[in-house]
């Protein structure tokens, strides 16, 4: 079998991997340079954790709203010149999280994609001999307070019902293990499974690369047009496939939309600092409760990402979102007062998470054509759960099997009356 995979950010090359091990043969066709400064894969977080089940979206978000539009500082913003045509995604992925049972919901589908994500990641980068570039240390949420950390409990009712595992921290021993965080954390939540990579752009390019020495074939070109017998568009130059597998992001929008799904997919813009040469190393990422940013300590220095940024596609970067970042850094690292962006000591970069209104991932084939087979909308957790997703990409491409239990991303439920629960409940209790 043929198959084309759009798209060679972190969603993509995992895909390409499973599918040239499952024996097809494969062609990637990316459009920039794999984990490129274009693909949202290139400087997140760098986060591999089972804990990213809480969706975005919680009960009360909609009373945060218009504090968000007045709130220039905040981890979210909108920009009030996109809000028109973003409305109608903000309110159904406001509504996604109207109530607990919803949220519940969403996070035991995210937990299918994230549960194993560490021991994934860990078994394919030894695979591909990256496993330089995989560290399993745990993750360190922090608090000023235990009040805090309780202010947060309905996140932590969700991790614990998805069976995700952590210990309690005090100041000590906090101190112990990050001694360059400021003393008023003074309670962490230290998530022992959790793993970080220390270099995605490496990790992706390194994955490419392997899914080439397994067989698959790369093409350097923009896909502009599919249809739903399998011809694929690239450069203008038309390419004949058994089967297309959509893993280009926020790009995928576009192409999705030319086999008849309109899918609810905007980008959550987010941005990063990396300090090349800070005084310190974490021995574990961090995330400050306050600052709502994932510090991480990575070959290329300390990365400080996060902020969420709605605008239009288009729109170019606002760096103030990137002071702020900066500016939380010196709240959470006393020993950062006073930096301030410098292209001499630091870089900073924006990117687009590919996020879809309901908080899910769409894992499916396309409504129109068992050809065209969709792997994108992975929003804040892409990085983590892509091993997975390409196991399923794998299984609906090679007509394995119909995959019931993952009918929750498929993307009839943004179309038809896809009974999600039924195949949810399949799931065993985990609470
Ligand atoms: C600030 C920030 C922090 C984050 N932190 C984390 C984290 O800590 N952990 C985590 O798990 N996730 C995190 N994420 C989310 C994660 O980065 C994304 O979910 C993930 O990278 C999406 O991967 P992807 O392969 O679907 O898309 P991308 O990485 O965007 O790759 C898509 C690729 O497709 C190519 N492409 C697009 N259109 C076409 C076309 N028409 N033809 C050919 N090629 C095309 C692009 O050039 C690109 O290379 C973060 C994201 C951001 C922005």
């Amino acid at each position: 079998m043929n198959v084309v995979v759009v798209g060679a950010g972190i969603v993509g090359v995992c895909t390409a991997i499973e599918l040239v091990k499952a024996g097809a043969k494969v062609t990637i066709v990316e459009a920039e340079s794999p984990g490129g400064e274009q693909a949202a894969s290139h400087g997140n977080g760098a986060w591999l954790s089972p804990a990213s089940v809480v969706p975005m979206s919680m009960p009360g978000l909609w009373k945060k709203v218009p504090g968000y539009l007045l709130d220039r500082s905040g981890p979210l913003t909108i920009r009030w010149k996109s809000l028109p045509g973003l409305a109608s995604w903000l309110l159904k992925f406001t509504l996604a999280g109207a109530s607990i049972s919803k949220v519940e919901r969403t996070s035991r589908a995210l937990n299918q994609l994230l549960r194993d994500a560490p021991h994934r990641h860990a078994r394919l980068a030894e695979e591909a001999g990256l496993s330089h570039l995989i560290r399993q240390d745990g993750l360190l949420y922090a608090y000023p307070s235990k009040e805090a950390f309780a202010d947060e409990s309905l996140s932590w009712k969700l991790r614990k019902m998805n069976g995700v595992r952590w210990q309690e921290w005090d100041a000590l021993k906090i101190k112990s293990k990050i001694p360059h965080l400021a003393p008023k954390y003074t309670f962490g939540a230290w998530v022992q499974d959790g793993a970080h990579c220390l270099n995605p752009e490496e990790y992706v390019r390194g994955l490419a690369n392997y899914a080439v020495s397994l067989g698959a074939d790369f093409i350097k070109g923009t896909v502009t047009k599919v249809d739903v017998k399998g011809n694929v568009h690239i450069n203008g130059e038309l390419l004949s496939t058994d089967k297309v597998v959509l893993a280009c992001g926020i790009g995928s929008r576009v192409l999705a939309k030319m086999v008849g799904d309109d899918v609810p997919m905007r980008s959550e813009r987010g941005y990063n600092v990396v300090i090349k040469k800070p005084e310190f190393e974490l021995a574990f990422p961090v995330m400050p409760s306050d600052g709502r940013m994932a510090n991480t300590s990575t070959n290329d220095g300390l990365r400080l990402s996060g902020q969420v940024e709605l605008a239009d596609e288009a729109a170019g970067p606002d760096w103030r979102r990137s002071d702020i970042l900066l500016h939380h850094a010196a709240q959470t690292y006393p020993s950062l007062i006073g930096e301030k962006y410098d292209p001499a000591t630091m870089t900073r970069w924006m990117g687009k998470r590919p996020s879809m209104s309901d908080g899910l991932p769409v894992i499916s084939r396309s409504r129109a054509s068992a050809r065209i087979v969709y792997a994108f909308g992975h929003g804040h957790v892409g990085l983590a759960a892509a091993p997975k997703t390409a196991e399923i990409v794998c299984s609906i491409v090679m007509d394995r099997n119909a995959h019931p239990s993952y009918r929750e991303f498929s993307v009839q439920r943004f179309f038809g009356n896809l009974n999600f629960n039924a195949s949810i409940e399949k799931e065993p209790k985990l609470g």
